[in-house]
């Protein structure tokens, strides 16, 4: 199956690293290279600034409607090419292509979304308390280049979930999107400009994340940063971009609780979250992950949750029967042995899986265990992989207490019939997004993002936009 390298896009122009620099591609399900991506050097990342600065002074003087058109032709371009796009997705990252396709349908959407959007960036005038003739107006405008940091566990997505919103407001761009998974992305920024966007609009680079990161951020030229992983890496960016006041977008690490009450549909709740469990390996940072289910029903909710998940066909994503592909990287596969040593030798009991499956690919079983003990380690790290850690709880309050006791707040899910749990539920439960009754349902109207140590800022819904807009006040006296 052809997969091919990576290249630089600059100023228009795809283009090795000026060093000639590159870096191995790796195919999650085989282990085997597949392709190399160039890194940047410092001349690379000059040029692309340069670019974005003279990119941001075409795009923002374009009509927003002649920028949604063309962002609207590029959501025509990515439905076409889905299928090929989601063959370079699941051979660099492994979900299955069924899963990867959704991936590209769902950004066509966003981007879409976005494209009209940028035509309702309204400013408004106020009446002045001194005269008549004093025109006051409050003008919305777009804040500059951003640079904008994405991982590999949806390469498509968490791009657009930057680009449609920057690109709408009128904001140029320089993506560095993740080592690991850079075709798909590139493919993605290859639609744009096929659909027309103006050189140096749009960047993308890949090489060290950290030199990259370091050095665009206190670039003047760069107005601000967007990033999204690790809770520990979006600190440091969110300091260094503090230190030299640029805006921040931070999309970062979650523990989604789960609470499953006395009076839940299980089935529903065990078809619901374990879809949103396993989809994508799990490496997906609202997939639930801190199971509290209440005493009366934990034990057939356990034994359920168990059956769907050792169901699940696993293996190489570009088969059409797998239902669940490898971990991203071999440190997935590292860091699950070690949630599930740790939990094991606390006390936690393993119901499902627990272990790596052959000795091909990063494949882990769909893994669950019970009676897991809050000092375990899977109950207070993110495990970004498909493990299910589920104890029981007796009162609803204590597990909204135990749901709020970590820094995290992303994601958070319940199940009752009960309206007053309910209302309980999607009032004290301290996360920027829940579902009740249902899998996590994204989209692209909604806000999407964290509280507390999960980030700030959102990546859905008109607060998007407003991410990469500047609030101006503009007075004018007309005789
Ligand atoms: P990591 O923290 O090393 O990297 C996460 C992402 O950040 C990667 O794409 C990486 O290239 C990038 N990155 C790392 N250091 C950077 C820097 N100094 N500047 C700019 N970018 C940088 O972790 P990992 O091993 O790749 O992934 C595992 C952890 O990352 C998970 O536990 C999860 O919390 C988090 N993660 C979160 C999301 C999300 O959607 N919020 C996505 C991917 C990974």
């Amino acid at each position: 199956m052809i997969y091919p390298d990576t290249k630089l896009f600059i100023d228009g122009r795809w283009r090795p690293a000026s060093g000639g620099a590159t870096l191995p591609v790796f195919n999650p399900a085989t282990g085997v290279e597949i392709g190399r991506v160039a890194c940047a050097s410092r001349e690379d990342l000059d040029a692309a600034l340069a670019a974005a600065q003279r990119g941001f002074e075409i795009w923002r003087d374009m009509l927003p409607i002649v920028r949604g058109k063309i962002m609207r032709q590029v959501a025509v371009l990515l439905r076409e090419r889905a299928a090929d796009i989601a063959r370079l997705l699941t051979q660099e990252q492994g979900k299955p292509l069924a899963e990867a396709k959704a991936e590209i349908m769902a950004a066509a959407d966003i981007i879409e979304w976005f494209a009209d959007e940028g035509s309702r960036v309204y400013g408004r005038l106020v009446p002045s308390r001194r005269d008549h003739s004093i025109r006051q107006m409050v003008v919305r405008d777009p804040l500059g280049p951003v640079a904008a940091f994405t991982p590999w566990n949806f390469p498509i997505n968490q791009l657009v979930l930057k680009l449609g919103p920057a690109l709408a407001a009128g904001c140029s761009v320089i993506a560095k999107a993740a080592e690991e998974t850079p075709a798909a992305p590139a493919a993605l920024i290859a639609a744009f400009a096929d659909a027309g966007l103006p050189a140096g609009v749009l960047g993308l680079v890949y090489g060290n994340p950290g030199e990259i990161s370091s050095y665009l951020i206190v670039h003047p030229v760069i107005r601000k940063v967007t990033f999204t992983g690790s809770t520990g890496v979006g600190k440091q960016l969110a300091a260094l971009a503090g230190a030299h006041m640029k805006r921040v977008t931070m999309e970062l690490g979650g523990h989604a609780p789960v609470i499953v009450c006395e009076d839940a549909d299980l089935d529903l709740a065990v078809k619901s979250t374990g879809f949103a469990k396993f989809r994508n390996a799990g490496q997906v940072c609202i997939a639930p992950t801190r199971f509290l289910v209440h005493d009366s029903v934990v034990q057939p909710f356990s034994e359920a949750l168990s059956r769907y998940a050792s169901g699940l066909i696993v293996g190489n994503g570009l088969e059409p029967q797998s239902e669940m592909g490898p971990l991203a990287n071999p440190r997935r596969l590292e860091a699950m042995a070690e949630f599930v040593d740790d939990a094991q030798r606390q006390g936690g009991q393993l119901l499902a899986g627990g272990e790596r499956l052959g000795t091909t690919g990063n494949f882990w079983a769909p893994t669950v265990l019970a009676e897991v003990p809050l000092s375990a380690k899977v109950f207070n790290e993110e495990p970004f992989g498909p493990i299910a850690s589920i104890r029981s709880f007796k009162n609803l309050n204590d597990a909204i207490a135990e749901a709020n006791r970590l820094p995290f707040g992303l994601a958070g899910y319940g199940f009752t019939e009960s309206l007053k749990n309910a209302d309980l539920l999607s009032r004290k439960v301290e996360v920027g997004m829940m579902w009740l009754n249902m899998p996590a349902s994204t989209s692209p109207e909604l806000p999407f993002g964290g509280i507390k140590d999960s980030g700030y800022g959102s990546e859905g819904g008109a607060e998007a936009l407003e991410a990469y807009l500047n609030v101006r006040s503009i007075v004018v006296r007309n005789h």
